[in-house]
């Protein structure tokens, strides 16, 4: 078999070397004698709705607009979801495949509504190493590592009752409080005191038995607030994505030692704990 990794709007969704999590798919799975194709999806191509993996990047948030009028008028996406093909999102694609975010300057625009999830500003930005213990969606694949990510974004979102975690944040800000100062966030620059700042709407959660969230999982959504990308520093991640995609379960996959993950990993275990 030959797999189809989608990177879906990188003109506009690919911050911090986030396209690299497709090059990483593909790696891993090449080095598994599977073959795999990156597809680069642009704005103005239809979204296909058969690829094997999706993935998309964050963005700045005037990019992030662009890139939700496209998800909200094109179902190709939508289409992929239904049929439970596993799709990776980042920060500002987290955001756009909402229900709906307001940005720092206020404004209000609908997502794609495929995650029960809602962003507003946070009132601070969050800039920084990310930690989190994987959330119960992604222990139920095999995902047992602890989490590192860089997390760079000023929305913050709360999760509905069909979203559930990504991680449990043990380090950083992850998804925040919409409206509320982030916590232990060890770099952030204040926003525009003019922006206008709301409240979570009712039913909507920022914490779950009491421990902070990065991200949501819902059916086969992946998201997260990690840049790295998120795949290069947790492997564990990927191998799960090309498990769903091959139908190999991720026990049976052949080990890949990529020399310098780990070091990268204690090294920046190291670095938070000095912080
Ligand atoms: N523009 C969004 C925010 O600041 C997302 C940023 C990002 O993708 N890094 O919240």
């Amino acid at each position: 078999m030959s797999l189809r990794i989608g990177v879906i709007l990188p003109e506009v969704l690919g911050t911090y070397g986030d396209s690299g999590n497709a090059e990483i798919l593909a790696f891993r799975a090449q080095a598994r004698g599977v073959d795999a194709e990156i597809v680069h999806v642009g704005i103005d191509d239809a979204i296909p709705d058969s690829l094997d993996i999706y993935t998309l990047g964050g963005g700045e948030d005037i990019a992030q607009s662009i890139a939700a009028r496209k998800l909200t008028t094109d179902h190709g996406l939508a289409r992929a979801v239904a049929a439970g093909r596993p799709v990776l999102a980042i920060c500002a694609a987290l955001q756009v495949l909402g229900t709906y975010y307001t940005d720092a300057a206020g404004t209000k625009t609908a997502g794609a509504g495929l995650l029960d999830v809602v962003t507003l500003p946070q009132g601070l930005r969050a800039i920084g190493e990310l930690r989190s213990e994987p959330g119960p969606g992604l222990v139920g694949r095999g995902v047992t590592e602890t989490l590192y990510g860089f997390e760079n974004h000023g929305g913050g979102t709360a999760l509905g009752p069909d979203a559930t975690p990504f991680g449990f944040v043990s380090f950083g800000t992850g998804n925040g409080v919409p409206g509320v100062a982030p916590v232990q966030t060890n770099d952030s620059r204040e926003l525009d005191p003019d922006t206008v700042l709301e409240g979570t709407p009712q039913g909507y959660v920022t914490e779950v038995d009491g421990r902070r969230i990065d991200g949501v999982v819902q059916g086969s959504i992946f998201a997260t607030y990690m840049h790295g990308p998120v795949l290069a520093r947790n492997p564990q991640l990927a191998d799960m994505l090309i498990s769903m995609a091959t139908g190999v379960d991720v026990a049976e996959l052949p080990a890949v030692e990529v020399p310098g993950v780990a070091d990268l990993r204690a090294e920046r275990e190291e670095f938070i704990r000095r912080m």
